[in-house]
């Protein structure tokens, strides 16, 4: 189908970006990869007036460090390509590489997908897992908001019409991992797992787990974390806790590509997988 039509701006400042977006409120959005508005605007689930290009905003690009740096702009591709991250958040990478085909991973961007919030997204679990912080610029200034307070529903984030998401910064993890059962078509999914560990003498002093494709957003599940802090990571306690990962997840999302029971099955099995390649990597 054909998007309504609509007015495209190409700003080339972050300032310049918000500006629009504060005088265009209520019908202004930012354009990023287009993978995810894209599709919806030629559905006409969603009709902006104007769309905000914020690809020459110069925020593309990874910083190594403490924290990681990853700027909005910066594709799934450059993420799941990244050897810093490969190293020091083998979590963000591995879930970035398992995104959709070579074509989306090249266009979509961390800031759209974290913006989108998907309630079957990688990312989102992975940088919630990663207990990032989502660095947002809006016609105010500045400020920063844990990923784990910015999900908070069904593609409802803590994110103002004029706002634009312009970097993720999180602390290195890397004994960390993603693993996932994905939708075979789309590759969204069906189940998710992030697991971001801090193991110390063959102990796991804490762990972050995060879901997601399971519940209405990307969340941690405290019981997993609890099961697993304070133990020795061996086969028995990797289990026993990835048994509690649908624990405390309200309405297990059900659709045509699965059941609830399927999904909180399948949930055990790549939370035991991704919390033993966190492991592993520890
Ligand atoms: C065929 C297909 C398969 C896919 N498979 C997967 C998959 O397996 N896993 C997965 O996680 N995703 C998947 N996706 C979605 C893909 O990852 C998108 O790239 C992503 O969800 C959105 O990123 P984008 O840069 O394309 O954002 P856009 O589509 O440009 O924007 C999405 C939304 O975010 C807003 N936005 C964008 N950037 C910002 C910003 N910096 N600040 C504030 N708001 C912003 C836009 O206004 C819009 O509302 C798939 C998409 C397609 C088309």
């Amino acid at each position: 189908m054909i998007p309504v039509a609509f007015d495209y701006r190409r700003p080339t400042s972050v300032e310049e970006a918000v500006q629009i977006l504060s005088e265009h409120a209520g019908e202004a959005r930012a354009l990023a990869g287009g993978h995810s508005l894209i599709p919806l605007m030629k559905l006409r689930l969603s009709a902006p007036g104007v769309l905000v290009d914020i690809g020459r905003l110069g925020l593309s690009g990874i910083e190594d460090g403490n924290p990681i740096r990853v700027g909005a702009t910066t594709t799934h591709a450059e993420l799941a390509a990244s050897a810093a991250l490969a190293s020091n958040a083998p979590v963000l990478s591995e879930a970035a590489a398992q995104i959709g085909d070579p074509q989306v991973r090249h266009r979509g961007t961390i800031g759209g997908s974290l913006a989108h919030a998907d309630p079957a997204g990688d990312l989102p679990a992975a940088v919630v897992a990663l207990d990032a912080e989502i660095v947002i610029t809006g016609t105010s200034g500045e400020r920063a908001v844990r990923a784990g307070d910015f999900f908070q529903d069904l593609f409802t984030v803590d994110l103002a019409e004029d706002e634009l998401i312009t970097a993720v910064r999180f602390a290195p993890a890397p004994a960390s991992a993603y693993a996932k059962l994905p939708q075979r078509a789309s590759h969204y999914a069906l189940v998710g797992i992030a697991a971001a560990l801090d193991v110390s003498g063959g102990t796991c002093q804490s762990a972050r787990i995060a879901v997601t494709g399971i519940g209405s957003h990307s969340q941690r599940v405290p019981a997993v974390e609890e099961a697993l802090a304070g133990r020795s990571l061996d086969d028995g306690t990797i289990a026993e806790a990835a048994e509690l990962i649908a624990d405390g997840i309200r309405d297990v999302n059900e659709d045509i590509h699965a059941s609830a029971d399927y999904r909180r099955e399948m949930a055990k099995i790549f939370a035991r997988r991704a919390i033993a390649a966190a492991a592993a990597r520890a």
